[in-house]
């Protein structure tokens, strides 16, 4: 379900504004459909610095793993990047559906080169991935009214509790093996 309180608009400024500051560019000119690695020059360190800031904005905790990790983890080794380090058919598919509208996936690629598709939307989308699961209720009192005093982190309307996401790899984790489930991508893994 859509968070009612955050607006995509307001993620995505965010995510902007984040990108900017952490390579030091204008927010405005940041194109949300660029390569954050080809086009904005952001290093692998830059990315953990980006998600730390949408974190305290949000109050969420991002994944901290790649997709692909994730079902190497879940799946087994071997079932998203082959030893040649590169993206098996299945996992190609699956990021496929993960990343939306992302170009330049494709089975055969390097398992290193993955990164280089993300864009500020996709970065938005994991974020906005988050904030959907708003839970019904207050973890500590119960009300199931919300409330966002600055539009970006979401509190008890009662209590005035922070409210608890479920974090970013658990969600993916979940994704994984919904997708598995339904559509036996990996086999019967
Ligand atoms: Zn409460």
């Amino acid at each position: 379900m859509a968070n009612p309180l955050i607006s995509n608009d307001r993620v995505a400024q965010e995510v902007r504004e984040a990108l900017a500051t952490t390579l030091r560019q204008d927010a405005a000119g940041i194109d949300m459909n660029t390569s954050i690695v080809n086009g904005l020059s952001a290093t692998s360190i830059d990315f953990l610095d980006i998600n730390f800031r949408l974190e305290n904005v949000f109050g969420i905790q991002l994944a901290t793993q790649l997709l692909l990790d994730h079902v190497e983890e879940d799946l087994g080794e071997g079932k998203a990047i082959d030893r040649d380090g590169k993206v098996t058919a299945p996992a190609a598919e699956m990021l496929k559906m993960y990343l939306g509208d992302v170009p330049g996936i494709e089975a055969g690629m390097f398992a290193d080169e993955v990164a280089t598709v993300v864009t500020p939307q996709v970065v938005a989308d994991g974020v906005v991935r988050v904030l959907d699961t708003l839970p019904d209720a207050c973890t500590l009192c119960q009300a199931t009214e919300w409330k966002s005093d600055d539009g970006a982190k979401v509190a008890c309307g009662s209590c005035g509790k922070d409210a608890e996401y479920p974090n970013g790899d658990d969600l993916t984790k979940a994704w994984i093996a919904d997708v598995q489930r339904e559509q036996q991508l990996f086999g019967d893994a």
